[in-house]
């Protein structure tokens, strides 16, 4: 549907979300955590403007409550229990408490 230009729109904030969670990544390694709430913010605002879905593999690691990048091991605390061919994953920001839960089920075919 959309044409070129907005698609190449699209990959390049796609991009720069993936550079802002890496910078996230190491302002959290270095206990700027002022800093990572700032890089999630900026993902989540071009995610707005751009009007482009933040990417689920960006999107788990940014607390929906407070914005840091969370980084398991450093602000970020991570427990998953499998449950049949559900997998129960329970991420903890550590910064302000909020708990995300998700569900992965495998779907191959095979099992
Ligand atoms: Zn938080």
């Amino acid at each position: 549907m959309g044409s070129l230009l907005s698609r190449l729109l699209r990959d390049i904030a796609i991009q720069r979300m993936y550079i802002l969670l890496e910078l996230g990544v190491t302002a959290v390694e270095r206990g700027r955590i002022e800093y990572a709430k700032r890089y999630g913010e900026l993902i989540k605002r071009i995610s707005m403007r751009c009007r482009v879905d933040i990417p689920r593999s960006i999107k788990r690691w940014i607390c929906k409550n407070c914005n840091v990048i969370m980084v398991p091991g450093s602000n970020a605390r991570v427990r998953s229990r499998r449950k049949g061919k559900t997998l129960r994953v329970v991420t903890t920001c550590l910064v302000c408490g909020w708990m995300h839960r998700y569900e992965f089920t495998r779907c191959r075919k095979s099992d």
